[in-house]
């Protein structure tokens, strides 16, 4: 059970009606059970707090909300406001890009300094490289390094059959983008940035898309821009060259892996080494999210069993044989 002092505080803000503390105490209170290694009953207890995390709660994001830019024709919004939740030490990556990241956050913590030289920090990045390897989470930390609202742009959402609309839509996300500062990430980029050649609609399609490449040119406002894209082939070279930063997410390696496993099995009590399970078949050539769904299939085997509350081996197993029947299944179909 949460102790006294912060169960006092957390009935005392929520009797107060003051949802700001009410969510401090109680993000307390969540780490506390969790230390106590109470996994299910924090799991719960950040379910009720949170709701869908993709639900704006902070009051800042929530004013941002009401600005939303939406498509004229079809009255829907051209992006999803999220509350940025998974820090730094949440993602496992290269030390390249690690300290290119870091190197970002940094530029936008000490922009003042920058300023004072006359110089800007990079605010327009691409990220690439196959699925499930980070990009869109790369993307909600450095908004929630930053302390910023995170905005992910549907990019099927932008794309009108209109195709004045479609420009007109670009136009509203980078005045949105330069009206508070936010981390904006444009998800499947390629969709919009799609190589020139490629085009059918030769004459109106070049037209959006050199507006867009002017818009990302001439961009100057206080957000981070960020585009993703699983199919870097399909983007015309015009397009990365208005990007300061590139980074390539790759699958994990193996000194990676490990340290994958261990983050995914944090606050899980196993009596393993995760080290020696990094050559099974079933990791070889996995995305960090493929990891993650053995890890967590593992996770519910043991929950599941009853009874004991350490992760196994044998779990582990079970986890990997059906993640292996799995990639079966996928490549077959
Ligand atoms: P992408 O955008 O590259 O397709 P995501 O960032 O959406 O991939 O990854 C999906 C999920 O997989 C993430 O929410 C996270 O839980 C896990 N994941 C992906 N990459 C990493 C990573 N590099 N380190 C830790 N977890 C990761």
């Amino acid at each position: 059970m949460a102790s006294g002092k912060l169960l006092r505080q957390l009935i005392h803000s929520g009797a107060q009606g003051d949802p700001d503390t009410f969510r401090g105490v109680a993000e307390q209170v969540i780490a506390e059970e969790r230390q106590k290694q109470h996994h299910i009953l924090a799991n719960d207890l950040e379910r009720i707090l949170y709701g869908n995390a993709r639900i704006p709660n902070s009051p800042a994001i929530r004013k941002l909300a009401a600005m939303v830019p939406e498509d004229r024709e079809r009255g829907t919004p051209l992006l999803s406001l999220r509350e940025p939740m998974s820090r730094l030490e949440d993602i496992v990556l290269s030390p390249e890009n690690l300290s290119l990241i870091e190197g970002i956050i940094q530029e936008h913590n000490r922009i003042e300094v920058l300023r004072a030289h006359g110089l800007r920090p990079s605010d327009r990045l691409l990220l690439f490289g196959p699925p499930g390897c980070g990009k869109t989470l790369t993307a909600e930390i450095i908004a929630s390094e930053l302390g910023r609202p995170f905005a992910v742009v549907r990019v099927d959402s932008i794309v009108s059959s209109f195709l004045g609309e479609t420009a007109a839509n670009i136009r509203k996300l980078f005045d949105f983008a330069e009206s508070s500062p936010l981390v904006m990430l444009f998800d499947e980029f390629d969709a919009l940035g799609k190589d020139r050649e490629d085009s059918l609609e030769h004459g109106e399609l070049r037209r959006v898309v050199n507006n867009l490449l002017q818009m990302l040119e001439d961009y100057n406002g206080r957000s981070i821009i960020i585009a993703a894209t699983n199919h870097d082939g399909l983007l015309d070279g015009a397009v990365w060259r208005r990007f300061e930063e590139v980074l390539l997410l790759q699958p994990p390696t193996k000194p990676q892996l490990v340290k994958l496993l261990k983050l995914k099995l944090r606050g899980v009590r196993h009596n393993f080494d995760p080290a020696d399970f990094v050559a099974c078949d079933c990791f070889s050539g996995a995305s960090h999210a493929d990891v993650e769904r053995v890890a967590r299939r593992a996770v519910k085997e043991m929950v599941l069993e009853a009874g004991s509350m350490t992760l196994e081996v044998r779990h582990l197993e079970i986890a990997c044989q059906r993640e292996e029947a799995r990639r079966r299944r996928v490549t077959k179909g």
